[in-house]
């Protein structure tokens, strides 16, 4: 079997770059160890697409991304639960070392605003008419009107399916258990736990996001500077309704929020699980729920009890040593493509980055749009 490109994982990244590729034309073959949607980019709530806060060498992408969000559904013929809430960011000290705080919002509005993400400072009062609940402790905020939520779950099976209808093949339950990178001219080959060896006549991308580190590390002896994290994700049900439409992040607590349509409120925003080898998966920590709990009430004192409806940590994702994720040819082949370490932000850029990995497995050369990624900035 010869496809001009393999990929590895069909997470939200292997099936949305088989889309593009099978698109325009190419043969794409996805070999997926679980099923579609299986880790970072699968399960329950929703994911943020925010460009508030976010590292500034990746405005220009994720405004590129919010252009593209609002007509993906149309685009893939089913429904990626995408809605632009708007982003506030919750500001409570006067200054956060050197990287936030009151004394830092003028300039990150502007930075931002300049890079493609509008963003506007809201004072405390402002805050509290929009938000009532929030704390009186709050004393400024930052608001980016181009936030917004996806399903995650949705919007991958979404992708799946359209690059299925162009062409694309996408096996499930067959993880590969080695690659082969031939050297320029000769064909690049996965070998797979049932499907024995599937070729590439032009490249391979390893898409498996937490699992990259491993397999490049076992086949080409590369040592990415990357790790696997479990997120941890919360669901909550408060005693009193919860007025809040938009995407919440906090300048110094440990909190994202978001409330789904049922009054539910999702809590995320850099609270962990951990490993647990028997189950080879990730496991809550009770004190970290309970921590990303604390952060919630002390940002929203008036919410009342809060029923704890279910914690999510079995999701694998990859972080990175400068938390920007790592897209390129791995040091010493001709035609391996890594794309990993998302560090728990790699939702938001989905449509956007995708496109560009698709352009430079198929000419080759790196899009200046993802520049930033290249393994060359985390070498001397
Ligand atoms: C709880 C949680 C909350 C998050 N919140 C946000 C957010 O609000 N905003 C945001 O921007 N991002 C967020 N993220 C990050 C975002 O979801 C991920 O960066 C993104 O989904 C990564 O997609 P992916 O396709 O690279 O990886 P994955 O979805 O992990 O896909 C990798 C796939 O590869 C498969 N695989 C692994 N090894 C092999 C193998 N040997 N052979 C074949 N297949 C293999 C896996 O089974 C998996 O299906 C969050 C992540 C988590 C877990």
């Amino acid at each position: 079997m010869v496809y001009e490109f393999v990929i590895v994982g069909a997470g939200a990244y292997g099936c949305a770059v088989a889309y593009h590729l099978a698109k325009s034309g190419h043969s794409v073959r996805v070999l997926e160890a679980g099923e579609i949607a299986a880790e970072a980019s699968g399960g329950g709530g929703k994911r943020g697409v925010r460009g508030n806060r976010r590292d500034l060498r990746e405005l220009p992408l994720i405004s590129e991304a919010y252009q593209l969000w609002p007509s993906l559904a149309e685009e893939l013929g089913a429904p990626t639960g995408y809605v632009r809430t708007g982003g506030v960011n919750l500001i409570e000290k006067e200054s956060v070392g050197m990287r936030g705080g009151m004394v830092a919002a003028e300039a990150i509005r502007a930075t931002q605003t300049d890079l493609g993400v509008p963003t506007e400072f809201w004072t405390g009062e402002k805050l509290r008419e929009r938000l009532p609940q929030a704390s009186t402790a709050i004393q400024g905020a930052l608001y980016a009107p181009l936030d917004g939520v996806a399903g995650h779950q949705d919007t991958t099976l979404a992708y799946a399916a359209a690059a299925r209808r162009s062409g694309a093949e996408i096996t499930e339950r067959d993880p590969v258990v080695r690659i082969f990178d031939r050297g320029s001219g000769a064909r690049h080959a996965v070998e797979t736990a049932h499907s024995g060896l599937v070729e590439a006549s032009q490249a391979i991308l390893i898409a498996s996001n937490a699992t990259a580190r491993s397999l490049a590390a076992e086949n080409f002896g590369c040592r990415l500077p990357t790790w696997t994290a479990y997120p941890q994700a919360v669901w909550l049900r408060p005693e009193n309704v919860f007025q809040c439409p938009y995407l919440v992040g906090h300048d110094s607590r440990t909190l994202s929020v978001k409330v789904d349509n049922e009054g539910v409120i999702q809590l995320s925003g850099g609270w962990r699980g951990r490993f647990d080898p028997a189950t080879d998966s990730g496991t809550p920590v009770e004190g970290n729920v309970a921590g990303s709990i604390r952060e919630l009430e002390a940002t929203f004192p008036s919410l009342g009890s809060l029923t704890r409806l279910g914690v999510d940590t079995s999701r694998a994702e990859s972080g990175s040593v400068d938390q920007l994720p790592i897209i390129d040819t791995i040091p010493g082949t001709q035609g391996v493509v890594v794309a990993t370490g998302w560090s728990g932000h790699g939702w938001a850029l989905l449509p956007a980055m995708s496109a560009h990995i698709a352009d430079f497995l198929a000419t080759g050369r790196r899009p200046r749009q993802i520049d930033h990624t290249a393994i060359e900035r985390l070498r001397g």
